[in-house]
């Protein structure tokens, strides 16, 4: 006969499964975007390793790619039960490893900003729109560059 497989708890499914992502970076509400600045300013976020944007019923919000000091090499909180309330508002019903994710958009590059700003024609981010394909632009010719000179010398 077979025999129900048994519902994992909480602890296993952070720990075995998911191995701790929530303890792998923070994240920070931010105002809404409405200026060029706002805009120049997500672009000089975005130009960072770790760091990505994001948008969901709540708002706008900064995420930065960093593991917490109490996560142990085995993924389980080194401080439990005396961690932080925000730590504590994490089921694993209802987080983003086994819940739904509700965000609108997650922007993780410059890249990701322009195509943003282009498709939603947002006039106050036009100029940093331009500036991003401009700079990419501009990597593409130093790659090339790059690349001629590490060509072999024919001798
Ligand atoms: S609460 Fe969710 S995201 Fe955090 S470690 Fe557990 S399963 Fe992973
Ligand atoms: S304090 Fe513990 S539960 Fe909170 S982020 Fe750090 S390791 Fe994770």
């Amino acid at each position: 006969m077979i025999q129900p497989v048994p519902e994992k708890d909480q602890f296993t499914i952070c720990i075995e499964d998911c191995r701790g992502r929530c303890c792998r970076y923070i994240t920070v509400p931010v105002a809404t975007p409405t200026c060029h600045d706002d805009w120049d300013e997500i672009r000089w976020w975005l130009a960072h390793e770790g760091v990505s944007v994001s948008k969901d019923e709540d708002g706008w919000s900064l995420q930065v790619e960093a593991r917490c000091s109490n996560l142990r090499a085995d993924n389980a909180c080194a401080i439990y039960p005396h961690h932080m309330e925000t730590c504590k508002e994490y089921e694993a019903e209802t987080c983003e490893y086994t819940g739904p994710i509700d965000e609108e958009f997650h922007l993780r590059t410059e890249s990701d900003l322009a195509d943003y700003l282009e498709r939603r024609k947002l006039k106050r981010g036009r100029q940093v729109m331009k500036a991003i394909r401009k700079a990419e632009r501009q990597r593409q010719r130093n790659q090339r560059k790059a690349l001629v000179q590490l060509k072999p010398l024919t001798l």
